[in-house]
């Protein structure tokens, strides 16, 4: 297979053009080489994006397609993901040296994600409220008109469809920047949704650095939301920055999830799922399940059992059917894990497995890194706070309930979290306590389209998902209408 975009083409505003500003380079860091290098977009290409964005968003044909209309090209872009799963998921296996099976999945989901909101703009109903009076009142739902989405590197095609899909359903045009390391998916969706017939104009994909291209997505005045996943520090940012515009803003941010085992739990299930929710995409995860507190009364036997499952890990490259966790995503994100692990041997850290590169020649142009399981810390330790995204995974003993509420809880994120035990009653307990935004209760890492999905605290604020996802894309309004045909008794004259 080859490069969709020799020449390093953007999407502006439908039209594909040379971008005029910094050089982007994605790299297939599995084997330490380059894919494509080119010029991503300058200020006078995205505000040449927006300028057309708003036109085509204003087009009455646009603005008057019935429901079931605009939902067709969401149905017809599902059915190109669909027809070209295996161009996609080569392409984001070399940009983001993902596992084949794992960018499969993902291009699937985005597919399933873009089916799911046609499906839920045509079947939404509006709102008939009661009236305290001779009038009808209802509540309807309008686009908001531009929307900036700002995605990450460690699943694109997915991240743009959550994004993407419910923003168009709902009647918006879409101005999409990915992460510098990862663009060449987000251009090949732009391709399949160009081929889907979406009038020119309402999607952009614009890649760029975060600062200028990003930035001004979300300051520009013509864009009237931005839903934002990556880092807490840089939604943090750009909360401030819809603040001052008084723009709504979902932020889907980082996480250092607690998984939870109890003594009663089935240990082999717990195993696999522990080793997936971490170790799986390398850990490059918002929802890796990176603190591990195991019940005392099991823990030596239990965790030994763990660092030789997690030993038996395959590490290899992304093509090879049999690899289970594969290279990062790019050789300066495994040095900014190794300076995490040099932190957790600062702060006293055990290293009971991993904690290095793996050896051996298929390694040594890659951006491998060994799965890696720290003991020896306590939850206040640097290790233990922070979201390192990467196959590093810490593990502590509790006592009981209320301690293991207490340490899960004593964390600034709150995205996620497992529990395992065969006691329904306490799962329920604890689901129920600790401050998360998805709990998977004898499994993890699950996903619905139809399930809502996001964070608290430092993991962000708003929902993705669901049949409110497409909301969360629009404005409301209500609606009066009098009935009683008689003048307001107050404006009473001689
Ligand atoms: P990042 O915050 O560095 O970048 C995310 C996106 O924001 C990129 O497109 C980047 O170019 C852009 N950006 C950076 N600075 C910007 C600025 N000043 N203005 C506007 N845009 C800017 O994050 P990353 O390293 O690409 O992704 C990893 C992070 O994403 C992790 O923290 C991970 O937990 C998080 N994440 C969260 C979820 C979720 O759903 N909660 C999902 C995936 C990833």
């Amino acid at each position: 297979m080859s490069f969709p975009f020799p020449d390093g083409r953007l999407f502006v505003g439908g039209e594909w053009q040379a971008g005029s500003g910094a050089e982007i380079t994605s790299t297939f860091a599995a084997e330490g080489t380059e894919n494509m290098r080119f010029a991503g977009a300058s200020k006078a290409d995205v505000l040449s994006a927006i300028d057309r964005a708003k036109t085509a968003q204003a087009d009455p044909a646009w603005q008057r397609l019935k429901p079931h209309e605009r939902a067709m090209y969401l149905y017809r872009i599902a059915d190109g993901i669909t027809a070209n799963i295996e161009r996609i998921s080569w392409l984001q296996s070399r940009d983001t040296s993902k596992t084949r099976n794992e960018a499969r999945a993902l291009a699937g989901s985005a597919a399933a994600t873009f089916r799911y909101f046609g499906a839920v703009l045509e079947t939404s109903d509006e709102l008939l409220t009661a009236p305290r009076g001779d009038y009808l009142t209802y509540s309807v739902h309008d686009p908001i008109g531009l929307v900036g989405a700002i995605t990450p590197w460690n699943s694109p095609i997915a991240s743009d469809a959550q994004k993407a899909a419910p923003a168009l359903a709902a009647g918006n045009a879409v101005l999409l920047k990915p992460a510098s390391w990862s663009p060449i998916i987000s251009l090949e969706l732009a391709r399949i949704v160009e081929e889907a017939g979406l009038p020119k104009g309402l999607y952009s994909v614009l890649p760029g650095s975060g600062r200028e291209v990003g930035n001004l997505l979300v300051e520009h005045p013509d864009i009237g939301k931005v839903s934002f996943t990556g880092g807490t520090s840089t939604g943090r940012h750009l909360a401030h920055v819809a603040a001052e515009k008084l723009m709504p803003i979902s932020l889907e941010l980082g996480g250092k999830s607690p998984t939870i085992v109890f003594e009663d739990c089935d240990e082999d299930l717990a195993i696999a799922g522990i080793l997936f929710g971490i170790f799986s995409s390398s850990g490059q995860s918002c929802i890796a399940g990176s603190r591990l507190f195991v019940q005392r009364s099991i823990y030596d036997r239990f965790v030994s059992r763990l660092v030789k499952a997690t030993e038996a890990l395959k590490v290899g490259h992304p093509f090879d059917a049999e690899t289970q966790v594969s290279s990062m995503v790019h050789a300066d994100h495994r040095a900014s894990v190794e300076a995490y692990v040099q932190t957790a041997r600062d702060e006293g850290g055990e290293f009971l497995t991993g904690g290095r590169r793996p050896e051996g020649a298929e390694y040594d142009n890659g951006a491998y890194y060994q799965p890696t399981i720290i003991a020896g810390l306590t939850n206040q330790a640097q290790t233990c706070r922070e979201e390192i995204f990467g196959p590093v995974l810490v593990v502590m003993p509790f006592d009981d309930e209320d301690d293991v509420i207490s340490m899960s809880n004593d964390n600034d994120y709150g995205l996620a979290c497992g529990i395992w035990s065969r006691d329904h009653a306490k799962c329920w307990r604890l689901a129920r306590a600790i401050r998360a935004g998805t709990v998977w209760i004898n499994t993890y890492k699950q996903f619905s389209i139809s399930t809502p999905f996001g964070g608290d605290g430092a993991s962000g604020m708003g929902r993705e998902k669901g049949r409110a996802g497409l909301r969360a894309y629009q404005r409301q309004k209500s609606i009066y209408e009098d009935h009683s045909g008689q003048p307001h008794p107050w404006a009473r004259w001689p």
